[in-house]
């Protein structure tokens, strides 16, 4: 169950993806649901549908593209300063929330004359593991909790199901010799003695929440936008 390692082997955490992401509504906040699409191979095509019961919203993400944070991106090695020549400039280390909010050239201060070079800036989606997002819109999962500074996130009830299994086995056996460790397969701060406990109420509350949320009224308005076939 490699699945389960937060980096890494991230093509087998991506089939806890299906068979769909819960995710925080663009529009409204509240949880819609994102559906990948696969191929006759079960292959993911990178392809993905968005709904939201609350609002309506629907999208498919080839006709809207990446909606969430982004890093800035500049295709040039070194950034030389237009002025004096030297190679003092600095680049913006930040994220933006979204495309739209990239400049599309950058006043870059050159820390040894001090004036501007202006870079051109394109700009690429920030990596759904660190930024605990769905990988097709770039949204902000549903389900994620903080345990003592660290994100805990989940895509679905399914996802959420198998972590809590395997933190709470970890609070129950011990470490034996030649077998493979439970703690190989979730990150470290997760299965650590002093946060075990944390993770598995974090897990908890995130399950309420879920609950609350109804996705019977999400698949019917999955329904409505995208008619009755398989998405
Ligand atoms: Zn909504
Ligand atoms: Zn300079």
């Amino acid at each position: 169950m490699s699945a389960l390692r937060h980096s890494g082997d991230a093509r087998g955490l991506l089939s806890f993806m299906l068979p769909d992401i819960a995710v925080c509504c663009p529009r409204c906040d509240g949880m819609a649901l994102v559906w990948p699409e696969q191929d006759e191979r079960d292959r993911f095509t990178g392809r993905a549908k968005l709904a939201c019961a609350h609002c309506g919203l629907s999208r498919a993400n080839h006709e809207h593209r990446w909606l969430g944070p982004v890093w800035p991106q500049n295709y040039t090695t070194r950034w030389r300063c237009g002025a004096c020549g030297g190679y003092h400039i600095s680049f913006p280390r930040r994220q933006y929330a979204s495309i739209a909010k990239v400049p599309r050239v950058f006043g870059a201060r050159c820390s040894g004359c001090g004036s501007e070079t202006g870079l051109p800036l394109g700009a690429s989606p920030v990596s759904f593991a660190r930024g605990a997002l769905d990988p097709f819109f770039g949204l902000k999962l549903f389900l994620v909790a903080n345990v003592r500074g660290n994100d805990l996130w989940a895509f679905n009830k399914a996802h959420l199901d198998i972590l809590r299994s395997y933190v709470s086995a970890g609070l129950r056996e011990k470490r034996t010799e030649g077998s493979r460790p439970l703690d190989q397969r979730l990150p470290g701060w997760m299965i650590g003695s002093g946060s075990r406990g944390a993770a598995v109420k974090a897990l908890d509350d995130l399950e309420r929440r879920l609950a609350r949320s109804s996705r019977n009224e999400v698949r019917q308005s999955h329904t409505r936008a995208f008619g009755a076939q398989k998405p």
